[in-house]
């Protein structure tokens, strides 16, 4: 019934960095989905399956292997916080949402970006990019494949390029290079002989041949050589590489794409906070793994360790996952609850909050809620990128708080007035400290301002 030869790996090889939720928590979308890619392919009991195109009949959501996961999700005492317990009984298939690849990411922006008339257009562009970023197709072949006017593609390319990553959509990484540095000089950071050294001698430079670079350009060695390293610290050679997370690439514009959207419900005058995932892409413990998980008694010795390891390991790969979306979910609703003015009203009206607020409220460590929002962005309502960190901004100073009260007052406000109004700005302090304030503040009483 189960053939060994057909499994990849038989060895354990477990890598506890792939497990961890603390690592899981901390990386953006992009690079959440490579971890995913290499976890597939370390652990066959591990499995993506694609929706497939008939709908579920009960609410025409999408439908994966026969289930929909949506009513599935209804129908069964499904619980996003079921792993913590440690009891994953209650939700056997263990589906969870892959992460947004750069491919679905890229369209989602393209599409909100473009009318639809060019969404196939889009879609066109974005299926021909090869795994590092580059185009791999000719324009002209993709306007006639689609029977369209080939400046409609170059439009939709250039947009593409816009959206992207830098480098995005180039045919090499000479292209690659040149499109990234034109981008940095946009915003006055360039070096001399950067443009000249990767136009006319990529190759040397590849090779280290400096010498024979300076010679040419009939400059020193020292010009060169500040010349590689500014290449080395801003350019890199495959585009897809600028959207992954990289410790090492400080200086380098990293691509943004959301990894949650925030929208408004004018009927209902409510939030709602989405963590975004692939539209099409499910992850799920593979069938067989599970059967034979669960017949594991009448399996030999070996092939027993074997399978229990990798869904073990899956299982708590798949938990993590769910447990990371969820973290990032609660920590988005409880951001909303506080930014509610700053959401309707704009960046003027950001409430003061720490991360350290929102730890307590949510009974997390503080660490967590850092890791969580580090390094991650969200759609607003209004349809702008905004990195999640922003929403956190120290509580000014008391004094500057009521400076700007009485600065803005209509009538002359009392101390009393005062203490009231600054204790719902989150300040609870008395009267008479208000007085002591307005004191060393050099601001006359009330009765002395009207
Ligand atoms: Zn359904």
């Amino acid at each position: 019934m189960f053939e060994m030869s057909m499994v990849p790996q038989m060895g354990m090889r477990v890598t506890p960095a792939l497990l961890n939720l603390t690592r899981l928590l901390t990386l953006p979308t992009l690079a959440l989905q490579q971890a995913v890619e290499q976890e597939l392919n370390e652990n066959p009991a591990l499995e993506e399956i694609e929706a497939q195109d008939s709908p579920c009949f009960r609410c025409g959501g999408p439908t994966y292997d026969g289930v929909c996961v949506r009513c599935e999700a209804q129908s069964s005492t499904y619980e996003p916080t079921t792993a913590q317990n440690g009891d994953e009984e209650t939700d056997p298939l263990l589906f969870i949402a892959a992460p947004r690849s750069l491919s679905e990411s890229l369209l989602a922006d393209l599409y909100a970006s473009l009318p639809t008339s060019e969404h196939t257009l889009a879609l066109a562009l974005v299926g021909s990019l090869d795994d590092q970023g580059f185009l791999a197709d000719e324009l002209e072949d993709i306007a006639v494949s689609l029977g369209v006017a080939v400046e409609r593609v170059q439009a939709v390319l250039i947009r593409l390029r816009e959206l992207g990553p830098p480098g995005i959509a180039t045919r090499d990484s000479r292209e690659c290079m040149l499109a990234q540095l034109t981008m940095l000089e946009g915003q006055g950071i360039g070096n001399a002989y950067a443009r000249a050294i990767i136009l006319d001698h990529f190759e040397d430079l590849g090779a280290r041949r400096y010498k024979q670079i300076a010679k040419a350009l009939g400059v020193n060695a020292e010009a060169v050589a500040e010349a590689r390293e500014f290449i080395t610290q801003h350019l890199w050679p495959y585009p897809a590489q600028s959207a992954l997370s990289d410790g090492k690439a400080a200086n380098r514009t990293r691509y943004r794409t959301p990894d949650m959207a925030i929208m408004y419900h004018q009927d209902e005058d409510a939030f709602n906070v989405e963590v975004l995932n692939s539209p099409r892409r499910m992850l799920r413990l593979n069938p067989l793994y599970q059967e034979l998980a669960r017949n594991a008694t009448e399996l030999g010795e070996e092939e027993r360790l074997h399978v229990q390891e990798y869904v073990a390991r899956a299982r708590v790969f798949l938990a993590n996952l769910r447990q990371r979306e969820s973290t990032l979910k609660r920590i988005g609703e409880a951001i909303v609850e506080r930014q509610r003015d700053f959401l309707l009203h704009g960046v003027r009206h950001l409430n003061p909050m720490t991360r350290a607020e929102i730890a307590t409220e949510l009974s997390l460590h503080e660490s967590t809620i850092s890791r969580a929002t580090a390094d991650k962005t969200t759609t607003l309502p209004n349809g702008s990128l905004l990195p999640i960190s922003e929403f956190f901004v120290a509580a000014r100073n008391v004094q500057d708080v009521l400076r700007e009260l009485i600065a803005n007052e209509l009538n002359p406000l009392s101390d009393q007035e005062l203490a009231e109004m600054l204790s719902e700005r989150g300040y609870p302090i008395a009267r008479r400290t208000v007085a002591k304030y307005r004191d060393q503040l050099k601001i006359p009483p009330s009765h002395l301002r009207a």
